[in-house]
């Protein structure tokens, strides 16, 4: 990692932008390495990311790494994936569900960090959020749309459905998904691993 690039780590590390306006401290949880050649663009650490500092460290990483099909060490790897949030500090609740992220990270800090990790060559975005900033084109659209017109984006990004298990009536009405989408994936993920 460079100095520049391990400068730009720190300064997130200590943004306190959003202070007044999340339920907690700013905790910024982000996963990023130049060398990384997937990003995994969600929308928000949740409280149990906050509490414990590492995200997806729950059954939707589970789901998410065997989309991927890589084990915990190559998912945490940042050689291989960066993990950047729209929002890298949690939200708090709102609705029946975590509040959507800070408009102010992906204003501050995107464009960046985006800068700063040249190698991606493909980006996974996880919900509406990353969506209408990675896809805008599909800012008007459902996530369900996007991802079902995958194609028309990929190699170099890829929809998805968040892997969270409160969406498993939309992965059982979608089982394309499972046996179109995921195959192709996996292929590519490996396809980009460090040789
Ligand atoms: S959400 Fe982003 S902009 Fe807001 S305090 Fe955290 S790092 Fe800073």
């Amino acid at each position: 990692m460079t100095a520049e690039f391990d400068a730009l780590l720190t300064r997130i590390r200590h943004c306190q932008t959003c202070a007044l306006h999340l339920p907690l401290a700013p905790k910024p949880i982000l996963q990023a390495d130049p060398r990384a050649t997937i990003l995994i663009a969600g929308q928000a650490p949740g409280r149990r990311a906050h509490d414990s500092g590492v995200p997806f460290d729950d059954a939707s990483g589970d789901r998410l790494r065997s989309w991927l099909g890589v084990d915990r060490a190559a998912f945490y790897d940042p050689a291989r994936f960066a993990i950047v949030p729209m929002g890298f500090c949690y939200p708090g609740k709102a609705g029946g569900g975590d509040a959507p992220p800070r408009p102010e990270c992906a204003e501050q800090w995107h464009s960046t960090l985006l800068e700063a990790l040249p190698n991606i060559h493909l980006t996974l975005v996880l919900g509406r959020y990353a969506l209408a900033y990675h896809l805008p084109q599909y800012r008007r659209s459902t996530v369900t749309e996007a991802v079902r017109h995958w194609e028309e984006v990929w190699p170099r990004y890829l929809p998805l459905p968040h892997p969270s298990p409160r969406n498993q009536a939309w992965f059982k009405r979608n089982t394309w998904f499972e046996t179109e989408l995921l195959p192709k994936l996996r292929i590519r993920v490996d396809q980009l691993k460090p040789t």
